[in-house]
């Protein structure tokens, strides 16, 4: 039995996702004439009270358009250190639209309104970059699943407002967020100018990501999403799953929470272990005590049992709970970690 805590986005579709795909009323989606793509871009939207929304093959590319969207070459975007826009998007911001990213040195990937009010340049000093735009990640992937808090995020939103820069959301797991309770959907469509929202992490489908925003955005979001290349043709087999994942696949995410809390909990009671970062949602990030087990010999032992786990580099390893990690699997991997040593 392979156990695979490496990334949510390793889940398989289920049998009612591929039913749903497989029925699905499609065309050519280039032509806007896709009924289930248009149709999820719709509901999307809704859930979050903004205008529009567009579907996307992966999250990279609706936060590269986001940022194409916002920013002119030359412009600077605000970030924590830990953001995937500057980290894990291969540093599309510069390659795609020129900006570079002023890093903020925020906690587990969070930023306070004052240290991005820090990170603003002042507009009429033509020697800095002109600052352009917030990227806020919610909830924050390095940073171990860890949500913000909503007062923050009016803040800087304030902010944002006083200084004339948009904000946008990397919502690859507002699901999570919204699941545990921190924020809803309709709050994020009332702050943020742009929200970009993933399919193929907890809610299990093959692939997707949406952009939402008004429809002058959307509507500069398509063409953008073209020299990206990003244009798809009966892509309603996806959009699809993107529904069925909507409709039966949100409120489960609090199994995979919990699974991931009760993880945590276990690993904080092992003197082997460490650090372990608070767990809020679906990501557990910790780290070994060296003297007692090296990083090498703890991951080949839990491959020894067909258990796969990621390191997150610095002596920091992540597991990642989800729709395909079962309770059988979940009882073996606690009960071989409690007799771990
Ligand atoms: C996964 C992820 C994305 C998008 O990644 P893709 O693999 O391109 O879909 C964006 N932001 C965050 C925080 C993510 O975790």
């Amino acid at each position: 039995m392979k156990i695979n805590l490496i990334s949510d986005t390793v889940a398989h579709p289920t049998p009612g996702m591929l039913d749903a795909m497989m029925s699905a009323r499609v065309g050519d989606d280039v032509f806007k004439e896709d009924p289930t793509v248009n149709a999820l871009e719709e509901k999307v939207a809704k859930m979050f009270g903004m205008e529009a929304a567009l579907f996307f093959p992966s999250g990279t590319m609706t936060n590269q358009t986001a940022i194409k969207l916002h920013t002119q070459p030359g412009d600077q975007l605000i970030c924590d250190k830990y953001a995937h826009v500057y980290n894990y998007e291969g540093g599309g911001a510069s390659f795609n639209s020129g900006a570079s990213c002023k890093l903020v040195d925020g906690d587990r990937g969070m930023m306070t309104v004052s240290q991005v009010e820090e990170a603003i340049n002042p507009p009429d000093f033509y020697h800095s970059p002109r600052t352009a735009l917030v990227c806020i990640e919610n909830t924050t992937n390095k940073g171990g699943g860890a949500c913000w808090n909503v007062e923050e995020l009016r803040k800087i939103k304030s902010l944002c407002t006083e200084n004339a820069l948009a904000y946008h959301l990397d919502g690859a797991r507002i699901w999570n967020a919204m699941v545990e309770g921190s924020i809803d959907l309709k709050t994020c469509g009332d702050l943020f100018d742009t929200i970009s929202v993933c399919l193929s992490k907890g809610l299990g489908c093959p692939v997707g990501s949406l952009l939402i925003g008004d429809r002058s955005s959307i509507q500069e979001a398509i063409r953008i999403r073209k020299i990206l290349g990003g244009g798809m043709r009966q892509s309603g087999y996806l959009a699809a799953a993107g529904i069925y994942a909507l409709d039966h696949h949100i409120d489960r995410l609090a199994k995979d929470h919990q699974k991931a809390k009760e993880l945590g909990e276990l690993l904080t009671a092992q003197d082997w272990v460490s650090y372990v970062a608070p767990v809020e949602t679906n990501i557990l990030i910790f780290e070994l005590n060296e003297t007692l087990i090296s990083t090498e010999s703890f991951l080949q032992r839990l491959l020894a049992e067909d258990i796969h786990i990621i390191g997150m580099g610095g002596g920091k390893l992540r597991m990642v709970t989800h729709l395909d990690y079962t309770n059988k699997m979940h009882d073996k991997v606690l009960s071989l970690l409690s007799k771990f040593s």
